[in-house]
């Protein structure tokens, strides 16, 4: 037996940990297991536990290639009969946030284009293992009616046809009312984001509505409608802050607002995420108050560790969930003009729209093939480096492909300094006594 090549080696506090990238297992181990793992020794075979650390891939057997392996892995999830739709059910939004790359024209998808979608799942649900839909906009629910229609039929294919389907929806939340959230749930609609930056005041500021109102108190009366509501608790709602170098004590004073009203409450998590300049004019103005990476933000997180609860992690999600539809020859976006793209953050990125475009949908359900631009971004080849890197698994299914495209190569962790983030986040885990101890 040997030492897994995408074993990552931490001690915290005088414990010894090992978290495998590939398997996404965080396990605890006594000091001998770690030393004997850590150089590879002879004496794996005869660990305490030695049949444990295999079971979660910590050890492998001599004869096993893990590159070989992995690729295996990414090739069965890129390959499979998993449908994943991102529908673009707008390009309108009730709000003028600041940083917003979208050029808005206030259109929105038409009748013939929803029928097409619905066409299209009926014709092909055969083919699919399961079906995974996000609604995304501009601001989706703008088309709440639409895609509770569509949700309603997707569902009922996929009844009939025994095909598991989930759903889940980027929104501003502002028309996030208790009938609305009832009727997504209802047609399998578990997964909401909904960004709400810091305090009231520096939301307002950021995230106006479109008549220069503020949206804080609409957002948050509609969230604290469905926590203290009795549906039930299948659901997640990730709130997050988009983060702005020069406000920190605003977000600070937030995750205080957060701990008394929702931290109670497993179906509401935080996330992070730095404000960048994603494109569009808006965000010109921001440009000195910009974080440029996950990594500036450490400090910060650091800092509140205390006061943040319920912090979201992909940590232990399987290489398959955490990898980004677009890497997946069933990933595909539809526009609301009935365009079918590969990544829908980039219909407007005139740089990379000729590799993203891969046609549309026609009237009869049918989508135009183009292996072509499909395999840009489903065969994306390995540089050297990334060969001996116990990084790997996580660098590569974290990633965007999109921005690999744009660089012609992979971003890479080590050398932005993510590893650095990546490292503190299984500290968490750490803390919070999230480990599987084998001592
Ligand atoms: S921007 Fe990147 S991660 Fe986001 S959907 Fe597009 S390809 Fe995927
Ligand atoms: S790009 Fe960098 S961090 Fe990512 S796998 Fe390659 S060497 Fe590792």
């Amino acid at each position: 037996m040997k030492s897994s090549m995408y074993n990552v080696f931490l001690e915290n506090e005088g414990r010894h940990f090992i978290f495998n990238t590939l398997s996404s297992k965080l396990i605890e181990v006594d000091q001998k297991s770690f030393q004997s793992l850590k150089n590879n020794e002879e004496e794996i075979n005869t660990l305490d536990f030695s049949e444990e650390l295999e079971k979660y891939g910590l050890v492998t057997s001599e004869s096993i290639d893990e590159i070989r392996l992995f690729k295996h892995i990414v090739d069965k999830s890129i390959y499979d009969n998993n449908l994943r739709m991102t529908i673009v059910m707008t390009n309108n939004c009730n709000f003028r946030c600041q940083y917003c790359y979208q050029e808005k024209n206030n259109k929105s998808m038409s009748d013939e284009v929803e029928k097409s979608i619905v066409k299209f799942l009926y014709k092909n649900i055969k083919k699919y293992k399961s079906v995974y839909i996000e609604w995304f906009g501009g601001e989706p629910l703008i088309e709440k009616d639409r895609i509770i229609r569509m949700a309603k039929k997707i569902k009922e294919i996929c009844t009939e046809n025994r095909v598991p389907f989930i759903s889940s929806i980027t929104t501003n939340g502002y028309y996030l009312d208790m009938d609305t959230f009832t009727q997504l749930i209802d047609n399998n609609c578990i997964f909401f984001q909904i960004t709400i930056d810091g305090t009231k005041s520096l939301h307002d500021t950021l995230r106006p509505h479109v008549s220069g109102k503020g949206t804080f108190d609409k957002i948050t009366e509609n969230l604290l409608n469905i926590k203290n509501s009795d549906i039930n608790k299948r659901y997640t709602i990730a709130i997050r802050n988009n983060i702005l170098k020069s406000k920190i004590k605003e977000y600070e004073e937030f995750f205080d607002y957060f701990n008394e009203n929702f931290a109670d409450d497993n179906c509401f998590k935080l996330i992070q995420k730095p404000i960048k300049d994603w494109g569009g004019e808006s965000v010109k103005k921001l440009t000195n108050e910009l974080v440029d990476s996950d990594y500036e933000l450490m400090d910060f997180i650091k800092k509140n560790e205390k006061k943040l609860n319920n912090n979201y992690t992909d940590l232990y999600e399987s290489i398959n969930s955490k990898m980004c539809y677009s890497f997946k020859e069933n990933g595909f976006a539809i526009n609301w003009d009935g365009s079918v793209y590969k990544c829908n953050r980039n219909i407007e990125n005139h740089k990379i729209v000729d590799k993203n475009l891969i046609g549309e949908i026609r009237e009869n359900g049918t989508i135009d093939e183009n292996d072509m631009i499909n395999s840009i971004w489903t065969d994306k080849p390995l540089e050297q480096k990334c060969n001996t890197c116990e990084l790997l698994p996580v660098c590569f299914t974290s990633g965007c492909p999109a921005s690999w495209i744009m660089k012609k190569s992979m971003i890479c962790m080590k050398e932005n300094k993510e590893e650095q983030r990546f490292l503190y986040n299984i500290e968490r885990e750490i803390k919070e006594g999230n480990a599987i101890k084998l001592t």
